[in-house]
């Protein structure tokens, strides 16, 4: 499984809707302070189901969408839409699929949505798919500045979810606690 594209508008700097292809192996953006390099991975951790507005720079979730210039009006709403190659299999429940797409939409009222493969499904939906796969919502592999140090000075058993992520564990972890709740 890898990011094949990613098409985003209205979040943040990316007012016209602007796609992005990737090609397997190591892909650097480079750019200008200011010019939107960070936009780009926060719109991915954003439809990977990201929920903390703080980490992504914002002081509520709406702050993300687009909110205008001298020159351009602010937008209404913001889309992010990743495409995954799956032709390994590798995404449980889409061996039938080659390539899985996960959009996320927000309004300025609040109202959000997110699909997968164009279907309407819940943020839930979105952590099970990637949880366990390196890619799930505490998955190291999208590893932000301060995120070294806070690994370090972490408690025992918060550094021990990072390890229970990384082993895939985690999954079986979250629906086992959630089975005793009830
Ligand atoms: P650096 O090299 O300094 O790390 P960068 O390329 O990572 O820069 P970003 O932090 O991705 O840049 O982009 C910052 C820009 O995004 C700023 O110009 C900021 O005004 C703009 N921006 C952030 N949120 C919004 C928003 N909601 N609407 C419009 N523009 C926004
Ligand atoms: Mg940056």
């Amino acid at each position: 499984m890898y990011l094949k594209k990613m098409e985003i508008v209205g979040f943040k700097s990316f007012a016209d809707r602007t796609k992005i292809e990737f090609d397997k192996g190591i892909t650097a953006v480079v750019g200008p302070n200011g010019s939107g390099k960070s936009n780009i991975v926060e719109s991915l951790r954003w439809v990977l189901g990201e929920q903390s507005a703080k980490s992504l720079r914002g002081g509520k979730m709406p702050d993300v969408i687009f909110a205008g210039t001298e020159k351009r009006r602010a937008l209404n709403y913001a889309e992010v839409i990743a495409h995954f190659d799956n032709t390994d299999d590798y995404l449980m429940g889409h061996d039938e699929d080659d390539e899985v797409v996960i959009t996320r939409r927000l309004y300025r009222n609040g109202d959000s949505e997110f699909l997968i493969n164009g279907k309407k499904c819940r943020l839930r939906d979105i952590h099970d798919l990637f949880t366990d796969t390196g890619l799930g919502r505490d998955s190291l592999s999208i590893i932000s500045q301060g995120r070294i140090e806070s690994v370090f000075n972490s408690k025992p058993e918060e550094r021990r979810a990072i390890f229970e992520e990384a082993a895939g564990v985690l999954k079986y972890k979250n629906r086992r606690i959630e089975t005793e709740s009830k």
